[in-house]
């Protein structure tokens, strides 16, 4: 049995305190924090480029600084010292969380010796969840964030550059098929063995705009609890730089019905992979200004 069904805090507790998986007022009262100890990434998507060091772009893969877990613990510290609403421990990147488990697992190690309550929160890929899902779960991580873009490998194909998996790399629909049957069984092991578990979506125009109830009805039968569907953040160099944007009412209509399968998360911010605080407020550049190398 998980650690977490072990604590006087349920899952529900947890899930009521976790700002991205409530859905109402909820979800500016609690605050998360992410630590940025992920680096590395296994699979390339084509909207994605990770910089690290960038303290003015809010999005996902930017932090300011990759810590390692004695910093990260060290970080981690102080803010739960300052901040009395901090319900949520997040590893969201800048890479994948699963590609730098060992840092991952370190750092959650030493804060669950600390703190029995906080909630472990992660993001990933997928794609080495069928290696690390049981583990994730006797660390205590209780919530999982899988981003499927797509359950047909042939439009996945359209999506990821390649993925690097048990050390050979793959292009094309055997990468997306390798992804897609790892996100897929992954889902299924997590949420069978109580892990609540959301899916990001991102809509691409033209590529899996037409798709996304598809993978919605599909995430919903292996147990996903809530889906996002998410613009897309045009990054600079990215394969899909130029790739015309759905509209904000494409993404409300999806929204909607998609919401008929599964509850539809309508408030994520795409924060940045050192995010701090509440979601309305996110105060990562005071901890970016106390570290001594901040031009000031
Ligand atoms: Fe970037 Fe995440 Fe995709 Fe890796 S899985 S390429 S970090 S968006
Ligand atoms: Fe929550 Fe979305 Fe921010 Fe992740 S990116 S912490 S799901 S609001």
């Amino acid at each position: 049995m998980s650690k977490f069904l072990n604590h006087p805090l349920t899952l529900v507790d947890r899930t009521q305190t976790h700002p991205c998986f409530t859905c109402g007022k909820e979800n500016v009262k609690y605050a998360r924090m992410h630590l940025p100890v992920a680096p590395r990434c296994n699979i390339q998507c084509n909207y994605c480029v990770r910089k690290f060091d960038c303290p003015n772009e809010s999005r996902p893969g930017v932090t300011t600084k990759v810590l390692i877990p004695d910093e990260a613990f060290a970080k981690f510290e102080q803010v739960k010292k300052d901040i009395k609403n901090l319900t949520v421990v997040g590893i969201a990147g800048p890479g994948e969380a699963l590609a730098n488990f060992p840092a991952m697992e370190k750092v959650l190690t030493l804060i669950r010796k600390k703190d029995p309550d906080i909630t472990f929160c992660l993001s990933t890929n997928g794609l080495m969840l069928p290696v690390y899902a049981q583990r994730l779960i006797e660390l205590g991580v209780s919530h999982v964030t899988i981003t499927i873009n797509a359950v047909d490998p042939k439009i996945g194909a359209q999506i990821y550059k390649y993925v690097h998996y048990m050390g050979r790399l793959y292009k094309g629909e055997s990468a997306a098929g390798i992804l897609l049957g790892n996100q897929l069984s992954g889902l299924k092991y997590l949420s069978t063995h109580g892990v609540i578990c959301k899916v990001n979506i991102v809509m691409l125009k033209g590529i899996n705009d037409h798709h996304i109830e598809t993978v919605v009805k599909t995430v919903k039968k292996l147990g996903a609890f809530i889906t996002n569907i998410m613009q897309l953040i045009p990054v600079e160099g990215s394969a899909f730089e130029k790739l015309p944007l759905v509209s904000n009412r494409e993404i409300m209509k999806m929204r909607q019905q998609c919401g008929i399968y599964v509850a539809q998360m309508m408030h994520c911010r795409q924060c940045r992979a050192d995010a701090i605080g509440t979601l309305d407020q996110d105060v990562s550049m005071k901890y970016y200004r106390e570290q001594p190398h901040f031009p000031r």
